[in-house]
């Protein structure tokens, strides 16, 4: 039996409850689909020393503040699922979990949503499915040859699945630097390595600088400014505590990209050689659009051209989180809410509210 709802929401991580506040405000009909059995999106699944680059209250949805965590300054993930579960109940956000769409397709003045669990009708859709479930790993020459474990940023636990153990971290961004500097605190035999240098943002600056720049780079855009560059103009790596720490004691030297691996190590161009037991590629994300190959949306980048949140070639599709290609800093905690409320405007105003 097909379900009917005016507003179908893909993904029940941050992205799909800021859709759902805001919907829920304007008094529009909607249901959100989420994969998982629990709430809190990727946040359940990072490691486990991860901190957020923003202290509590900068990194809160529409509506509520996120609380401080006791004795940290900047939260752990168990504190953003605890609050997006909170969120949730709060706001009553109509969430049924343990449904994973397979696809969406046109039909009549209707979108068709299939699911594991049946077909949905609905007359909108926001997909807000994130990136964690696509993880991306370059092709790197000798990748596949190499006899050592082979990780993503998605499968990092903790140090202590690597004790004794000569370990390779490729990737300059938040993600690589965090990871080497956990491994490097507990003492790993750790090679980081980096495309270019590592660019670490200035120590008193955070994430919350880094939301201002994507905004401002965003209004500088829209008013045919010069492009300011947003938040790579200021580096890659927020120095949170303890990847400052780790720097500062001299802990994250990094070398340039290895030529290639081999079954036992990896290969400079200068002829040098390292033996690894383990290589984690923190190497990045792309969108998890899956869902939408039969509606042929996506262009050669691998995104779906938007207009703001709404795809440019489909009045009834709004994509929120993902990057900044849907909204200033829209892949964000505190981003996502001015995408979320434009898009819930967007769709009153398609279904004539
Ligand atoms: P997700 O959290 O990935 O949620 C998407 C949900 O959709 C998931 O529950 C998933 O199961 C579900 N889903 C996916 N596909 C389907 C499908 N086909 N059908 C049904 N459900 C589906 N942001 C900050 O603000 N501060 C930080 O400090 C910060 N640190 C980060 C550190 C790391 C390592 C990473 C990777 C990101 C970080 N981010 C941070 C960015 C961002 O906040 C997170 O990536 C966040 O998880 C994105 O939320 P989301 O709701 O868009 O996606």
């Amino acid at each position: 039996m097909t379900q009917r709802t005016d507003v179908l929401v893909i993904g029940g991580g941050q992205s799909g409850l800021a859709a759902g506040y805001h919907l829920r405000r304007l008094g529009i009909e909607h249901v959100i689909l989420d994969a998982q059995a629990g709430a809190g999106g990727a946040w359940q699944h990072t490691w486990d020393s991860l901190r957020l680059f923003s202290p509590a209250a900068y990194s809160s949805l529409p509506g509520r503040f996120m609380p401080a965590q006791e004795g940290e300054v900047y939260p752990d993930a168990a504190h953003v699922v605890a609050y997006l579960a909170d969120y949730e109940k709060r706001y009553a956000l109509p969430v049924q979990r343990g449904v994973r769409v397979s696809a969406v397709h046109r039909d009549g003045d209707h979108l068709r949503v299939e699911t594991d669990s049946g077909d949905w009708r609905a007359r909108a859709v926001v997909s807000a499915t994130g990136t964690w479930t696509r993880p991306f790993l370059p092709a790197a020459p000798g990748r596949r040859e190499f006899q050592g474990r082979r990780l993503h940023t998605v499968q990092y636990g903790s140090p202590a699945e690597f004790a004794g153990q000569r370990v390779i971290v490729v990737g300059g961004g938040n993600s690589g630097a965090q990871i080497a500097a956990d491994l490097a605190h507990a003492g790993t035999d750790l090679t980081w390595v980096t495309q270019r240098p590592p660019r670490y943002l200035p120590d008193d600056i955070d994430g919350r600088a880094l939301f201002d720049a994507a905004t401002a780079r965003r209004k500088a855009l829209d008013a045919g400014s010069t492009d300011t560059g947003g938040v790579a103009s200021l580096g890659d790596i927020v120095a949170v505590p303890p990847v400052r720490a780790a720097r500062d004691a001299g802990l994250l030297p990094a070398k340039p990209m290895f030529t290639r691996l081999t079954p036992s190590g990896a290969e400079w161009a200068d002829g040098t050689f390292t033996e690894a037991d383990a290589v984690i590629w923190c190497t990045g994300f792309r969108p998890a659009l899956a869902h939408f190959a039969s509606m042929r949306l996506r262009g050669t980048d691998g995104h779906i051209a938007t207009v703001g949140t709404r795809a440019a070639d489909e009045p009834r599709l709004h994509l929120l989180g993902y990057g900044d290609w849907t909204g200033p800093a829209s892949a964000t905690l505190i981003g996502v809410g001015r995408p979320a409320r434009d898009a819930a405007r967007e769709i009153a105003d398609l279904l004539g509210r």
